[in-house]
């Protein structure tokens, strides 16, 4: 079927973006309110807010988007580890260190043995849920390729028993047969970033290769979903166009999904340019995106789509991450390696992959220590696949999280999975300070039957039962 790629108009952002300059703390303030409704906001709205300078102002847009995210999220985080199988590509995105002219890096495509070997070292890290990723070649690693590796990953045990339990997917766009075919394969979400809406500044970007089509690539999700698939992210890559154009673009992105489909995206991922080797565009763009309007594009994202998930990786440094976990941000990657091989190097050699990986990582922290510090902080970390593993996604999924049900299911699950993690993977010190918030979580239940059950589920967890969920 004919789709049209007329849902992102540039003229209707642009004209939005000029028209709402210089915005009154009346005109915020009323709609900071709408906001907390919990029932969005319109394009208008969040352009008026992305122009907001004032720093009180911002401020208050912090908190307004804080306490959206506590009611809707409460203080868990989902953890994921990102899984790279192969660095050829023949597209030129100017900004990636994997574009075919970067000449310097050594191409690989790990075989399965490989993939397996990589799986069962994020396994011990206490990881649940990978993001598998490759570059877009389509002679060096088919589809094929790609669905054996998702199978190969699943059926890999490590020391404890434990597997991979949700694999999302994030994979150069594919036609409507591909989708068809990659629909009946246990995978969660599929995502491909749009990287920049803006068409001109699109084309300039992705000089060559099959990535050089706007429109293919802005119709990727209108495929996936009328193709069998349930589950889509969508995200922008910050720093190539003007971040206020980008987000607006990116909420009339998630508007047309729900709109057309009834689903829109599970999650909006948000990356911002980081220096890459031999990529010329990821080094002092004229768009740069500097640590405050970030954190306002996040804000004005959580307010305008409440439900959709925000994932930040670790692109971001430590200190703004703990920042951005406040405003809006909802999952999150640890311990990442962006080269392929990364994580067994790493094993190895204890080295970092700053040159050969996709581009520079500035959260470099092992798993553990982001796990330890989000426990101290207050945050639970989760490893819960709960929703996908019952079936409770696309439309069902929306239909739960929009009333905000999801609490009582997300909560309870991030605690059993989190409890698994101590029992299995944590050191003494965050063992000592996670079961002490599970015991304080445990009292926020209010529900008696639910809070008697997740006692019951953690004990037995304790005694060595694993994979207890809701
Ligand atoms: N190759 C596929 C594609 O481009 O759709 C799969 C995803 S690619 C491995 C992952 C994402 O990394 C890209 O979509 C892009 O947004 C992001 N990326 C590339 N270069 C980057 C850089 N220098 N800094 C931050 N993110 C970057
Ligand atoms: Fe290839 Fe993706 Fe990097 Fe572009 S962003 S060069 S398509 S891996």
């Amino acid at each position: 079927m004919e789709k049209s790629s007329n849902f992102i108009i540039e003229e209707q952002i642009q004209q939005i973006i000029q028209s709402k300059l210089n915005p009154t703390p009346k005109e915020v303030n009323t709609i900071l309110e709408k906001a907390l409704k919990l029932n969005g906001l319109t394009l208008e709205e969040a352009g008026t807010l992305l122009n907001v300078s004032d720093p009180n102002l911002l401020d208050k847009m912090f908190v307004v988007a804080k306490e959206i995210k506590d009611a809707i999220y409460g203080n868990r985080l989902v953890l994921f580890a990102p899984l790279y199988i192969s660095n050829y590509c023949s597209n030129n995105c100017l900004y990636c260190g994997f574009r075919i002219d970067n000449k310097d890096l050594e191409r690989k495509v790990l075989s399965i043995e490989e993939i397996k070997e990589e799986t069962k070292i994020i396994l011990e890290q206490g990881h649940k849920r990978v993001l598998l990723l490759m570059g877009e070649d389509h002679q060096k690693c088919t589809l094929d390729y790609f669905i054996d590796a998702i199978y190969a990953i699943y059926s890999v045990k490590d020391s404890k028993g434990s597997t991979i339990r949700r694999i999302n997917v994030e994979i150069a766009p594919l036609s409507e047969d591909e989708f068809k075919k990659l629909s009946e394969v246990p995978i969660g979400t599929y995502t491909v970033f749009q990287e920049t809406y803006h068409k001109a500044t699109y084309e300039y970007m992705h000089p060559r290769g099959p990535k050089h089509d706007y429109t293919w690539r802005l119709l990727t999700m209108d495929r996936a979903l009328s193709n069998g698939m349930h589950d889509v992210g969508i995200g922008a890559l910050f720093g190539l166009y003007d971040y206020r154009f980008e987000t607006l673009a990116l909420i009339q992105h998630a508007k047309h999904l729900d709109e057309t489909y009834g689903i829109g995206p599970h999650t909006i991922s948000i990356p911002r340019v980081k220096p890459a080797k031999n990529a010329p565009a990821s080094y002092n763009t004229t768009y740069a995106v500097n640590d405050l309007d970030f954190k306002k594009l996040v804000a004005v994202i959580r307010m305008s789509v409440p439900y959709t998930g925000i994932i930040l990786s670790t692109r971001e440094p430590a200190y703004l991450r703990n920042e951005l976990f406040n405003i809006g941000v909802s999952q999150i990657s640890a311990g990442s390696k962006t080269s392929v091989g990364g994580y067994k190097q790493a094993f190895n050699a204890k080295e970092d992959d700053t040159e050969i990986g996709q581009f520079k990582l500035n959260d470099c922290r092992s798993s553990g220590e982001v796990i330890k510090d989000l426990i101290k902080m207050g945050f639970v970390p989760s490893f819960c696949t709960a929703c996908y593993r019952l079936g409770r996604v696309g439309a069902d999924f929306m239909e739960l999280s929009k009333p905000g049900l999801i609490k009582t299911h997300c909560h309870p699950n991030g605690l059993t999975t989190l409890k698994e993690y101590l029992v299995d993977y944590a050191d003494d010190e965050t063992r000592f300070f996670g079961d002490k918030l599970i015991e304080e979580e445990l009292s926020k239940i209010t529900h008696k039957k639910l809070r008697e059950k997740t006692k019951e589920y953690l004990h037995r967890i304790e005694k060595g039962e694993r994979d207890l969920y809701f």
